[in-house]
């Protein structure tokens, strides 16, 4: 029997509208535009449940909003505010509704007055977009260059913001290799369907036994890459020896319904 503890129960409440930001976001190459640099290292350097992508999709969604109602406020009407109010109690937040609807910014203002259960929000459905798009290879290697680029930006935009502890980055500031767990060995293999991503090669493990390196960073720590979930995929020992660390490796064939 399954536990019962591993099910999430998800809503999918006007997710899509949310997946299409933040694809929008990610063919676009925009930067990580808000975040958290504690959190951000934190999920680079040591697999952890609270993904790269979850951090990128809720400061997404949560700069994105908010330009929204900041620039075109005078555009949002009392049924799109009536629209957040029942979409968030949908997942037990509750919005303060707006003091008046008469003001031209009223909806910048009411905004700001719930700005922290829009993030409380942002946060709680970054959960249902991740599993959505950890199924979208072609998107999370376009995500992980984005990565990529924080990493590499040493003395740029996120130098202040991004710091690394002691010892975490080689002379380079490549992040030094960990150990994978479990949860995300599952998660990748069943992902990937037990097949090598490059040669398709069956990996379950009825002809052959499944290796540790069968564990593949997608953007390799040698190249910027992150000890992240959302970087690593399936691949048989060949492929994985056979790619340099410069030529990012990832097929997109997916195994139809019927
Ligand atoms: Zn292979």
């Amino acid at each position: 029997m399954f536990e019962d503890t591993l099910l999430k129960e998800y809503k999918f409440k006007s997710v899509y509208n949310f997946l299409s930001i933040i694809s929008d976001a990610i063919e676009n190459k925009f930067d990580f535009w808000n975040f958290d640099g504690e959190q951000f290292v934190k999920s680079a350097l040591r697999f952890n449940k609270v993904s790269l992508l979850h951090i990128y999709v809720s400061g997404t969604l949560y700069c994105y909003y908010r330009g929204v109602f900041r620039k075109s406020g005078d555009l949002i009407e009392e049924d799109d505010i009536e629209w957040w109010i029942n979409l968030m109690k949908e997942y037990g937040i509750k919005l303060k509704k707006p003091k008046s609807c008469d003001d031209y910014d009223f909806a910048w203002k009411w905004f700001n007055m719930n700005e922290e259960k829009f993030m409380q929000f942002f946060d709680t459905i970054s959960d249902e977009i991740v599993h959505i798009l950890f199924n979208d290879k072609l998107l999370l290697v376009k995500f992980n260059q984005i990565v990529r680029n924080v990493l590499l930006d040493e003395n740029g935009t996120y130098a202040d913001i991004v710091e690394w502890p002691k010892d975490s980055r080689n002379e380079n500031g490549t992040i030094k290799r960990c150990h994978i767990p479990k949860w995300v060995k599952r998660a990748v293999f069943h992902r990937d369907k037990g097949h090598c991503v490059c040669c398709n090669r069956d990996l379950s493990g009825i002809i052959s036994i499944l290796h540790n390196n069968n564990f593949d960073h997608i953007v390799p720590l040698k190249d910027y890459g992150t000890n992240d979930p959302c970087n690593i995929q399936l691949t048989c020992e060949q492929c994985n020896k056979s790619k340099g660390a410069k030529n990012i490796i990832a097929k997109y064939k997916y195994q139809s319904w019927w």
